[in-house]
């Protein structure tokens, strides 16, 4: 555990895999699928320390641990492009899979 600026947060290493990705949910794209599964509104990317507002939902990987799963976290413009390991906030990945929290079609609960 990491404190920054006043949010704890659990610092993650992550890639940004290139290629081929689709939600198996309805959702629009990954941003609105992030947004759904936390009910929340992207307000910053998750790398830690970065304060960009130009954000996407982008689709990353763990690089420690077993866990290989795909994730959805918004990052910047930018930081979407990287291709080497970029700190994140755990807390702010979800599961790519389809989950009963986002429900593809439907309007989004704010
Ligand atoms: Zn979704
Ligand atoms: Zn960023």
């Amino acid at each position: 555990m990491k404190t920054v600026g006043k949010q704890s947060v659990v610092l993650t290493w992550v890639t940004v895999p290139v290629g081929t990705k689709a939600l198996s949910c309805k959702c629009r794209n990954d941003l609105e699928h992030w947004e759904r599964f936390t009910s929340r509104v992207a307000d910053s990317c998750a790398v830690i320390g970065c304060l960009e507002k130009d954000l996407v939902g982008a689709w990353v990987k763990k690089t420690e641990g077993a866990d290989q799963l795909s994730y959805v976290a918004p990052l910047c413009s930018e930081h979407c492009k990287e291709t080497g390991e970029l700190p994140v906030n755990g807390g702010m990945l979800v599961t790519a899979r389809k989950h009963g929290k986002c429900r593809g079609a439907g309007h989004k609960s704010v």
